[in-house]
């Protein structure tokens, strides 16, 4: 079967030709429905030199964010029917610690040993015709669209998360919240925060598109630039925003968000280009918090689901057809998506 591959250190990936896997015990073949291409597969194959923090060796198949129909079973599985679609989690701990049973295999405690993190990350993912997953890993979609749905697990599930992990901090009346970097995870994360809050969502990018898509979702924007964190504390009314979220995440983002925050506020992380902030005492709000985030959990993933299939978020894509895989990852280096490109074997 044909499958997109990260087959050497700082090197564009490759579409050949590799062998359709077999389900191992406890395990499941998907006839993938979608695969998302999301900019972490950049850092990895790009960005990350061997042995920097985040790097995992080549080679395997990228695509952690997973939907397809379940064509056979391995052994001992049982609980899936044949033909049904479902999106997979991501993510794969050992299965036992206690990160693990929370379903929060991210932070699975025996990490260390495990050979590799995921599906499309050190084990084969998803831009391929089949693939294989444990089946503890499946989230069922019923009736609902796969296709689209792929980048629910992981352009809407990390946004989610770390929104949720900020809900107390959103609750009650007039509050706000800053989202930065419009793309796959942000757009997701502008509608999951008008789903999930009532607090008035203010959204950037340097990309024009990108902030009039946020405004259609309900953002108030403001472009980059000089007395950007003024025009932020303004909206606010100067008191700042009670929870910010960076899916940029380079030295100029973080310290636009971090400027912008509120007493007693929350700011999230989430973008992986390795940014820093100096902190200090007087020039840091009272009691408010900077913290990263890791994905999420599968219970998460369902809740994720069913905020989709009852119509409250919707992702927005671009199809490739495998032949055109590449140029979803082309186009992603170069900032040219205007939606999450979904690669359909
Ligand atoms: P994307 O390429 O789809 O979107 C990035 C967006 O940021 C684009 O719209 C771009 O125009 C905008 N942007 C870039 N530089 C900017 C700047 N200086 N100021 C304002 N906007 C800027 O990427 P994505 O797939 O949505 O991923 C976003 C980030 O989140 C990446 O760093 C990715 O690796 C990371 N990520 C982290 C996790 C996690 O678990 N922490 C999970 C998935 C992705
Ligand atoms: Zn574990």
């Amino acid at each position: 079967m044909r499958a997109v591959v990260f087959e050497k250190w700082q090197t564009f990936p490759s579409l050949t030709e590799v062998e359709k896997p077999k389900p191992g015990p406890g395990e499941v073949l998907l006839k993938v429905a979608g695969a998302g291409a999301c900019h972490s597969d950049v850092a990895l194959y790009k960005d990350f030199a061997e042995g920097a923090p985040g790097s995992i060796p080549p080679a395997f198949v990228l695509g952690h964010e997973n939907s397809g129909w379940v064509e056979e079973l391995g052994e001992g599985v049982s609980g899936v029917e044949i033909g049904g679609a479902y999106l997979v989690y991501g993510p794969v701990g050992c299965g036992h610690c206690k990160a693990c049973s929370r379903g929060q295999d991210t932070y699975c405690e025996n990490a260390a040993e495990m050979p590799y993190l995921g599906m499309g990350l050190g084990r084969d993912g998803g831009m391929a015709e089949y693939l294989v997953v444990p089946v503890r890993n499946l989230v069922p979609l019923g009736d609902a669209d796969p296709v689209a749905a792929a980048p629910l697990s992981d352009a809407a599930l990390t946004p989610y998360h770390a929104i949720k992990n900020s809900l107390p901090n959103l609750a009650g009346g007039g509050k706000f919240a800053l989202v930065i970097g419009l793309g796959g995870l942000g757009q997701m994360a502008v509608q999951i925060l008008k789903a999930l809050t009532g607090a008035t969502v203010i959204a950037t990018d340097m990309k024009e598109e990108a902030m009039q898509k946020a405004e259609a979702a309900g953002a108030i924007v403001v472009p980059g630039g000089e007395g950007q964190v003024e025009r932020i504390r303004e909206i606010t009314g100067g008191r700042g925003v009670d929870a910010a979220f960076d899916f940029v995440g380079v030295g100029p983002t973080i310290k636009t968000a971090a400027a912008s925050m509120a007493p007693q506020s929350r700011f999230t992380v989430v973008g992986i280009a390795g940014g820093s902030y100096e902190w200090s005492f007087f020039t840091t709000p009272y009691e408010s918090t900077i913290t990263n985030t890791y994905w999420g959990t599968i219970e998460d993933l369902h809740e994720v689901v069913a905020m989709y299939r009852a119509g409250q978020i919707k992702p927005e894509v671009e199809l490739y057809s495998m032949d055109n895989a590449l140029e979803a990852y082309r186009k992603l280096e170069a900032g040219e998506l205007s939606g999450r490109a979904v690669v359909v074997p």
